[in-house]
């Protein structure tokens, strides 16, 4: 990857650019290699501009959000990360929020509370972006992303054209959307998400309570990348994992979480392959011992 390109992307695009930058700083894990280039656009059309040249070039890239669900390999990542977090606007039109794709979860569902809309306080706790919750359908306490968005405005870079996809064609499913499916043909710009008027003490309630629990469940003061796996239908996976004498097993520095059998846990020292060889372990260990097949939930740079 040239030089020239990098410079012409930063002098184009008024972009911070960071050579040979460690991506563990840019994940919840706190694990993985560097990147050869991040480059941190500061709005939406900049992060299409970059990603359409890029592309054209065939230099490899990918992009990230809150990184809250992403293992980087140990040797880094070959490439260019594109990070979203600088693209963070977030506005309110009537029971409309729009936000743009680096805006944090959090901070869209306390917005929310502060404009009297209800639907997003599952979100208060999931320490993802939009672009990130929307590409893998983020959802906590049996609601889901699915069940508010209302439009994304995308770029696709098979087509090169904007996209702006309502609720149906995004084609959500558990876990599961069609930027999901397509891996990096979109790149998600902004969403905007349809909610209804609601009493703000019951919101503020509700979002405490969600809150109080995740605390309680969770090994929040451990980095991970949340839960490890995604459910497996009829299951619950951390139900499975602990049944399977998992809890507090661990491989160098990854350990399954003692307080929740669903998270993988960075101890201190965890390498990537720590990581990646735990969850083969439980993989196999559950496949044994109850003959369900599970699959993994985070996603894994290459
Ligand atoms: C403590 C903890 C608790 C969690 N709790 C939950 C929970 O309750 N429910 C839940 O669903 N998840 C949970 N997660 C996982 C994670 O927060 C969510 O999956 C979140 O939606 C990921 O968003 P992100 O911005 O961090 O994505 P990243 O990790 O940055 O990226 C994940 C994927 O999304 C893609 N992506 C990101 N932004 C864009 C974009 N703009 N355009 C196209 N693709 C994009 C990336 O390429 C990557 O493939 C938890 C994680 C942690 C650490």
């Amino acid at each position: 990857m040239s030089e020239l390109l990098i410079n012409e992307l930063k002098n184009k695009y008024a972009c911070q650019i960071k050579e040979n930058e460690p991506l563990k700083a840019y994940t919840s894990f706190k694990i993985g290699g560097c990147a050869k280039y991040v480059v941190f656009p500061q709005e939406k059309d900049s992060l299409a501009g970059i990603v359409r040249e890029l592309k054209e070039q065939g230099v490899k890239y990918t992009v990230i959000g809150n990184g809250s669900n992403l293992l980087v390999p140990d040797d880094g990542y070959d490439g260019v990360a594109i990070i979203t977090t600088g693209i963070k606007n977030i506005s309110c039109e009537g029971e409309i929020l729009h936000a743009g794709c680096g805006a944090s979860l959090i901070k869209l569902s306390v917005s929310a509370l502060e404009n009297s809309l209800t639907g997003l306080e599952f979100a208060y706790g999931i320490p993802g972006s939009v672009g990130g919750a929307v590409y893998m359908n983020a959802g906590a306490y049996v609601s889901e992303i699915s069940e508010i968005l209302h439009k994304c405005v995308c770029y696709d870079t098979l087509a090169d054209e904007m996209l702006t996809l309502d609720n149906k064609a995004c084609d959500f499913s558990y876990r599961n959307s069609i930027f999901e499916q397509n891996e990096s043909r979109y790149v998600i710009l902004e969403a905007s998400f349809l909610l209804k008027r609601g009493n703000k003490d019951d919101i503020r309630a509700m979002m405490d309570d969600f809150m109080s629990r995740r605390r309680e469940k969770q090994p929040l003061e451990y980095p991970s990348a949340g839960s490890a796996f995604k459910r497996a239908p009829g299951y619950f996976t951390a139900k499975l994992i602990d049944d399977a004498g998992l809890k507090g097993y661990s491989i160098g520095g990854a350990q399954v979480s003692e307080k929740h059998a669903g998270f993988i846990i960075n101890t201190g020292s965890a390498s990537a392959s720590d990581v990646l060889s735990l969850m083969e372990h439980i993989k196999t260990t559950v496949k044994e011992r109850f003959g369900v097949d599970i699959e993994g939930e985070i996603r894994i740079l290459e």
